[in-house]
């Protein structure tokens, strides 16, 4: 799982309608009489673990994409797939689809400056986090007007227009973090469930869009104002984020971005919105309302960043298992998980070792692992399934979800003719579960599908507790659900069986805390992945039924992405 996404697609996020999805080409074989999860093939622990052990150790050096550790992990991931006698997924002819990427260390050249009605400078990293994406030797803006937007949105479906027309071309948006925090009328206590999901993060929230709404509008830089609650994390990640980052190349070198993206302390932007007469909170509290208008600041500001460059061919790795039907063979369920951690770096302050290793073993060493033995699992089924079922371990997830980025928007087979994404980051490692949590619940039927596998299991499916931190963005699906492709990803569940309420939650703090893209991040003697196998079982039956299926998974209706879907399939 990512902190921090830096993705760079700038696809406007399209009204939900209604409209009826493409129907599937003929079938020339009957459809598959719905096999019980009891008639499935087995996954089991041991070779699971064994994969694990391989890809989280040493020799593998943390599995930094450009690295030797990125060398050893294709050659492992082909080597097992071919065992397992897959095809090759590129149609090339090879396992291989190579991303490439750029990587961007960008420095301050010149200080945030502000003049006008008055006038300061921000300190770098303290106050002001910036950057920027334009793949070039650096980028500035030189005296833009500042004008806040409050959040920022453009969202039909809710009638919510924060721009009102107003012009931002060479400006500068001074932007809220998350979506409008309306309450709800009946009871001030709660947000409106009605408007932008209550509590729960829309995409309108994410930061990725508030750069990619900048770079719509023309606007010639954006400036985030952070506030850990509506972030979800602290300014210190937003601070992380400095340093060497990769990007995929495109073709216009980013350069319809806006020059200068970046995030302001709270205390900075309080400051500045100050000097150009306003008030934070009077600010914020007309945000919420539909009635907001931009509000120029009579402030300019000034900025330059440098950047250094390099570039790395990185790969995801693909390996396909061929539709029995000779019609729907053409086309897709599409599995994914991030082979890729962090490499090589400080050891933990707070660690008691010094090792330099990120290991990645629950991120993701264990997701691939999950991966290869579903595939193993699908080379068992009989019959086989009737559409064609890919296997990609895809690069650069941690470096903000690139390679699955790539997969999306340069996809090996039409994405009109991908009926799913099933997306693993992580698996279950403290044993069996009463339930499977659902991240983004309801917003396909894949998670029908999904609730019927788990009840023959005896389970039930769990809403993400924590949805206000808006996960649904934060790991590989999100690039095939943006795109429009139905995208399923679960977490593990919270009910854990024979063990207390709290296991749940002590156990997923310890792991944030201790563990979390830290160098201990490795297999631990207390594992249990009793619980990982059964929701591989799941992942499994919910590809098999899917690739069976006389019709395609549908967006539930209001859900961000359904339009995006419709239009596609009407093509
Ligand atoms: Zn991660």
């Amino acid at each position: 799982m990512t902190k921090i996404i830096p993705t760079l697609l700038s696809s406007a996020i399209l009204l939900s309608g209604c409209g009826a999805s493409a129907p599937p080409p003929a079938a020339t074989t009957a459809p598959a009489a719905k096999i019980p999860l009891t008639g499935m093939p087995k996954i089991d622990a041991a070779p699971l673990l064994e994969h694990i052990k391989v890809l989280s150790s040493d020799a593998f050096e943390g599995r930094l994409p450009g690295t030797p550790g990125e060398e050893r992990t294709v050659e492992y991931l082909t080597g097992e797939f071919q065992k397992l006698g897959l095809q090759p997924g590129n149609t090339d002819g090879t396992f291989i689809q190579k991303v490439p990427l750029v990587s961007i260390t960008g420095t301050e050249a010149r200080p945030l400056s502000v003049s006008g009605k008055a006038r300061a400078t921000f300190k770098w990293r303290d106050e002001v986090v910036a950057w920027t994406k334009h793949v070039a030797d650096g980028a500035s803006i030189e005296n833009s007007d500042l004008v806040f937007v409050g959040y920022g949105v453009v969202a039909p479906e809710y009638s919510w227009d924060d721009f009102k027309g107003v012009d931002l071309k060479g400006k500068t948006m001074v932007v809220l973090v998350n979506d409008p925090q309306v309450l709800d009328a009946a009871d001030p206590s709660k947000l409106d469930a009605r408007t932008f999901n209550g509590a729960a993060m829309t995409y309108y929230g994410r930061w990725t869009y508030k750069f990619e709404e900048a770079a719509r509008r023309g606007a010639a830089g954006a400036l985030i104002i952070h506030e850990t609650g509506p972030a979800g994390y602290p300014f210190a990640v937003v601070q992380g984020n400095l340093g060497e980052k990769f990007d995929l190349v495109t073709p216009d070198k980013n350069m319809g971005r806006a020059n200068i993206e970046g995030w302001l302390s709270l205390d900075a932007a309080k400051r500045l919105l100050k000097m150009g007469g306003q008030d934070f909170d009077a600010l914020k509290k007309l945000a919420t309302t539909r009635e907001f208008k931009p509000v120029p600041l009579g402030l300019k500001a000034s900025l330059a960043v440098k950047n250094t460059m390099r570039t790395i061919e990185s790969r995801n790795v693909l390996a396909k298992l061929e539709g029995s039907d000779p019609v729907l063979k053409d086309e897709y369920i599409v599995y994914t998980a991030h082979w890729d951690h962090f490499g090589t770096g400080e050891p933990d302050p707070k660690g008691d070792t010094n090792d330099r290793i990120y290991n990645g073993a629950l991120d993701n060493a264990s997701g691939v692992a999950a991966m290869l033995e579903m595939a193993r699992a699908f080379t068992q089924v009989k019959p086989a399934p009737r559409r064609s079922i890919l296997f990609a371990a895809v690069t650069a997830e941690e470096q903000g979800l690139l390679g699955s980025q790539y997969y999306a928007v340069t996809p090996v087979y039409p994405l009109a003719k991908t009926l799913a994404n099933i997306n693993i980051d992580g698996i279950n490692q403290w044993g069996r579960t009463k339930d499977i949590t659902v991240i983004g619940l309801g917003a396909s039927d894949l998670d029908d599908y999904l609730r019927d596998a788990a009840a023959e299991q005896s389970r039930t499916l769990r809403p993400d507790p924590e949805s206000e931190k808006g996960f649904y963005y934060r790991s590989d699906h999100f690039n095939f659900a943006k795109q429009g492709v139905p995208a399923l990803y679960t977490d593990t569940g919270v009910e854990f069986v024979g063990k207390p309420t709290e296991f749940s939650k002590q156990k997923r703090d310890e792991y944030t805390e201790r563990d979390y893209h830290k160098p201990s991040d490795q297999i631990k003697p207390d594992w249990d992945l009793a619980g990982a196998v059964e929701d591989a079982e799941l992942m499994v039956a919910v590809g098999y039924r899917v690739a069976n299926a006389d019709r395609f998974p549908e967006w539930k209706p209001g859900n961000e992405f359904r339009a995006k879907r419709e239009e596609m399939l009407k093509k």
